[in-house]
């Protein structure tokens, strides 16, 4: 196997891949319909609950084609019931993206808006939910990648389930970066793409949320046809395979970074960011 040249990305993604990675695409060709190929997208999305210590009794993963952005649009097109309404809480460019899917989509929403370099006000956040009882999906993103902002899921999460909301939270910067247990941090839904934190190469993108709110939205309207969550599910669980032609390579690539990431551990290479960050503040 030959080294490839390793470059210094400073971009927030795709992130720099190891050459195991790079050189685990290339595989003799197959057809993504065969019995071995949902073999090991059956493995990876169970590999993928690991991540954010999700049982697969109540979390399931759900893998799509395209970046990161898919997993907001697809979140938030599909779980929300027939005259629910969203409450982004919103500090920051990846939220106001999800700010804007309820807008694409024409969803009753409440952009509930706070500087972006500060943390949101929970006070705030419990009052819009008082007030608003059609509130049926909190989502927020957990570090806003262009500031660092690192927002309280945890007690968003709550105040969401305290009021009687699903919790959708953006992971895409944190997964597989910063420890994060589903349980704990009272997540329903989070999501990356496989090229942040793992690793891995663009173009797979997962969501990992509860089994019974999925198996709910059913009944909930359908706004997209490419981009909804029940029915990807559905298929998968009818036949281990995605609804349309997965990104094959990258899934490989997936596996292979999944692998790598286990092997250094979540503490491990959370402590190894930790010491890249300090050098990093004392050099500036
Ligand atoms: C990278 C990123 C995304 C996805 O962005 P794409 O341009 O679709 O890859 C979404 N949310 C956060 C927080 C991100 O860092």
């Amino acid at each position: 196997m030959e080294a490839i040249k390793r470059n210094i990305l400073l971009n927030p993604g795709p992130s720099t891949t190891t050459d195991t990675v790079k050189y685990a695409q290339v595989v003799p060709d197959i057809c993504p319909r065969e019995q071995e190929f949902a073999g090991l997208m059956k493995g990876l999305r169970e590999d993928l609950l690991k991540t954010v210590h999700a049982n697969t009794d109540d979390y399931t993963s759900v893998l799509f084609c395209g970046s990161g952005t898919i997993n907001i649009d697809i979140c938030i097109n599909s779980l929300v019931p027939e005259g629910g309404k969203v409450l982004v809480v919103n500090n920051g460019a990846y939220s106001t993206r999800a700010v804007e899917i309820c807008e694409y989509y024409g969803l009753p929403h409440i952009d509930l808006k706070f500087k972006v370099d500060e943390l949101p006000d929970l006070d705030m956040i419990e009052q819009t939910l008082k007030d608003n009882p059609d509130i049926k999906l909190v989502h927020t993103t957990h570090n806003e990648t262009g500031t660092g902002i690192l927002n309280p899921i945890r007690e968003i999460g709550a105040l969401a389930h305290k009021y009687g909301a699903i919790f959708t939270v953006d992971t895409t910067s944190t997964l597989a970066m910063r420890p994060i247990n589903v349980y704990e941090d009272n997540i329903d839904f989070c999501m990356a793409s496989a090229q942040k934190g793992l690793m891995a190469m663009t173009g797979l993108s997962f969501i990992i949320g509860k089994t019974k709110e999925i198996i709910r939205s059913k009944d909930y309207p359908k706004r997209s046809y490419y981009c909804n969550l029940y029915l990807q599910y559905e298929y998968f669980e009818k036949t281990g395979e995605m609804h349309f032609t997965p990104p094959v390579q990258t899934i490989y690539a997936t596996i292979q970074g999944l692998k790598e990431y286990f092997e250094e551990g979540e503490e491990a290479k959370w402590a190894r960011y930790m010491t890249v960050l300090t050098d990093l503040d004392s050099r500036m």
